[in-house]
């Protein structure tokens, strides 16, 4: 039988609702045998969930999603198999999660400008860990009424052009890659529907780009896709030389619709499969 997996899930170290230890139990319930965490720019959760799977007899991949500069969509890597004590790496997390601190409280003003009593304190409340976010102020707004939903928030107020919108640092492309590969991990490029390439023919390019950037995968496979993305990215991601993944990016409750292990209906990609890719990139063996 084809064992389930999932590479691409957040705990409440970043904007998942759930602790590492309790994702871990779900994916045991959901008979999940391995599943990487991948919470955005921090791996605060990873070795609480390595030690529950352990117990659990639930594979735990280390594992991080970091966002990096580009535009006009937006661009996830997730990173693998690291060394979770690499100094370089996790200085660089650091400085991702310091650019995000630094830039919430000029969101706060601007949606206090318009009218909109929200204060940091409030939003930290929402937080599990060190990564405070604009999932966080989401959920600030609807308790507070000012929205109905975590969707209403980012559309009005939170995303990316929207009214109280500001950037923040992330790290250029090619240093994102360079510091996960030196710490001995592999790089994957997350959701690539989110990049929003006008065509097949600039997808194919860009990974092909990406390729000679170090990145050696795709998650073509993911609950943004529709059954049609997933199967244009793995026909995509082999025509660039690419290994294909798959990931539900899962957030629990913040993303109710989202269930872990779930990322379409006819996914092709198998987790042994993965696991040797993922070695021979390392140059070591990955369990
Ligand atoms: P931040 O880390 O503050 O830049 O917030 C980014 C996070 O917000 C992403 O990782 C998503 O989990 C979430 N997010 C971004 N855009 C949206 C959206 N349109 N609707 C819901 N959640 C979103
Ligand atoms: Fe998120
Ligand atoms: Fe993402
Ligand atoms: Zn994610």
């Amino acid at each position: 039988m084809r064992q389930k997996f999932d590479l691409h899930v957040h705990t409440s170290a970043s904007d998942g609702s759930l602790t590492p230890r309790q994702l871990v139990e779900r994916a045991k319930e959901l008979s999940i045998a391995t599943i990487a965490i991948t919470d955005h720019d921090t791996i605060a959760g990873v070795t609480e969930a390595i030690e529950a799977g352990v117990g659990l007899g639930v594979n735990v991949i280390p594992g991080v999603e970091i966002s990096v500069d580009y535009g006009p969509g937006t661009m996830h890597l997730c990173g693998y198999c690291f060394d979770i004590a690499d100094k370089r790496l996790l200085d660089a997390l650091r400085r991702v999660r310091d650019g995000r601190a630094s830039r919430n409280p000029r969101i706060i003003e601007k949606l206090n400008a318009l009218g909109m009593s929200i204060a940091m304190e409030e939003v930290a409340g929402e937080a599990g860990g060190d990564v405070i976010g604009r999932p966080h102020m989401a959920s600030v707004l609807v308790k507070k009424g000012y929205v109905a939903n975590i969707k209403e928030a980012f559309d009005k107020f939170l995303a990316k052009g929207a009214s109280c919108y500001v950037d923040r640092m992330r790290l250029e492309r090619g240093a994102a890659v360079d510091v996960v590969r030196n710490a001995g991990g592999v790089c994957v490029l997350a959701h690539p529907s989110a990049l929003r390439l006008p065509s097949e023919s600039s997808c194919r390019g860009f990974f092909i780009e990406l390729k000679k950037a170090g990145v050696t995968g795709v998650e073509a496979f993911s609950s943004h896709h529709t059954e049609e993305e997933n199967a244009v990215f793995v026909r995509l991601a082999g025509e660039a030389g690419l290994f294909v993944t798959g990931g539900s990016d899962y957030h629990g409750s913040s993303k109710p619709d989202v269930e872990l292990g779930v990322f379409g209906e006819t996914v092709s990609a198998e987790i042994g499969t993965i696991m040797a890719a993922m070695s021979r990139h390392a140059g070591r063996p990955l369990t």
